[in-house]
């Protein structure tokens, strides 16, 4: 991880592709259904040219066994492309010493090494990297955010996610645990969390919670799931509305560390809740403008892609800057001399 901006990117946007793979997950009130893990085959300029949703397997070798299927199977398919690696953003924290995720309450899979079994069945390179970090890439590397230097991404799905770019480099951390903001107790007689402490964070501004204080207010016994809140909020439905409110609520009361500590001049939201950023976006940009002791509030605003899309492209850009950014490798830029070279005898 390095000096992105310094490099460019476009100078690389010009063919080869990745393999995208993003686990989203989906839920339905307190009960996890089967997670979604999407792999996808993206060009360098973050374009979609194909792409599959499965659930994610319960544990780390069923998933490496199924994804590698997969993406031979996509391979086989697109015979025309020239791969150049695989990025997988992960709902946890990824130690790139010891190649292992390390911290993936919300998954529930034990430490494990995703990359090694999947690099040796598709002779690719895999790149891996927390999802909220994946995406601070994505805003450095497709352009949103080329003149910052001091940027916070923060994910909101059935966690919270925090991804630190400060003086122009992305933060990681001792094994990569960097960010872990989700799992700051706000209270610690609150709620039980994933990772066992009490009244975590994202225990006041997940999705989930979210759907608890819908249940709480005693809307439904059988909860919806998160995507069905969002549509009766936005159908007008009171208690949806009021459930969002104070995950909103939620979210600027932890963003209030998160300032004081990094003092970003960006704020960037990924999560399925920017769907109703005008009613919600406001209550966050005033916590945040609140808790700024001197000078201008941090500009605050959703993703511009989708959220699904921007966990996407967030595993390419983990490859790209791997491989194109400026700490690649020689023998990595001429490799991709030779894969330019075969992709565009095909265009
Ligand atoms: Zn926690």
């Amino acid at each position: 991880m390095g000096h992105l901006r310094a490099h460019g990117p476009a100078a690389a946007r010009t063919a080869a592709n990745v393999f995208a793979v993003e686990r989203e997950a989906r839920n339905s009130g307190v009960d996890l259904r089967p997670s979604i893990t999407t792999i996808a085959v993206s060009d360098v300029n973050g374009r979609f040219l194909s792409q599959q949703g499965i659930p994610t397997p319960g544990d780390p070798l069923t998933a490496a066994t199924k994804f590698t299927e997969k993406i031979r199977h996509m391979m086989d398919s697109h015979p025309e492309l020239v791969f150049e690696g695989i990025g997988i953003s992960v709902p946890g924290r990824f130690d790139e010493h010891r190649h292992r995720v390390l911290f993936a309450p919300n998954l529930k899979w034990p430490e494990f090494d995703l990359r090694g079994p999947l690099e040796k069945a598709t002779g690719l390179q895999v790149e891996m990297e927390n999802a909220a970090n994946a995406c601070v890439l994505a805003e450095v590397w497709f352009g949103h955010a080329e003149k910052t230097r001091d940027m916070v991404v923060v994910t909101v799905s059935e966690g919270v996610g925090v991804g630190m770019f400060t003086n122009g480099q992305l933060a990681r951390g001792l094994n990569g645990m960097a960010g872990e903001f989700g799992h700051v107790p706000l209270d610690l007689e609150g709620p039980q969390c994933s990772c066992k402490s009490r009244g975590c964070w994202e225990v006041y501004a997940s999705n989930w919670a979210a759907l608890r204080y819908y249940q709480e207010s005693g809307a439904a016994s059988n909860g919806p799931s998160f995507q069905v809140l969002l549509s009766l909020a936005e159908s007008g439905d009171q208690m949806a509305l009021k459930a969002l409110d104070r995950m909103a609520h939620g979210i600027g009361r932890g963003m209030r560390m998160v300032v004081a500590g990094l003092s970003p001049e960006e704020i960037v939201f990924v999560g399925e809740f920017t769907r109703l950023w005008n009613r919600l976006g406001p209550v966050i940009e005033a916590e945040v403008g609140a808790s700024v002791l001197v000078g201008k509030p941090p500009r605050v605003r959703p993703a511009a892609a989708k959220p699904s899309v921007a966990r996407l492209r967030g595993a390419v850009a983990l490859v790209l800057q791997k491989h194109f950014g400026p700490s690649a490798p020689v023998t990595r830029a001429r490799e991709f001399t030779g894969a330019r070279r075969a992709a565009l005898r095909v265009q």
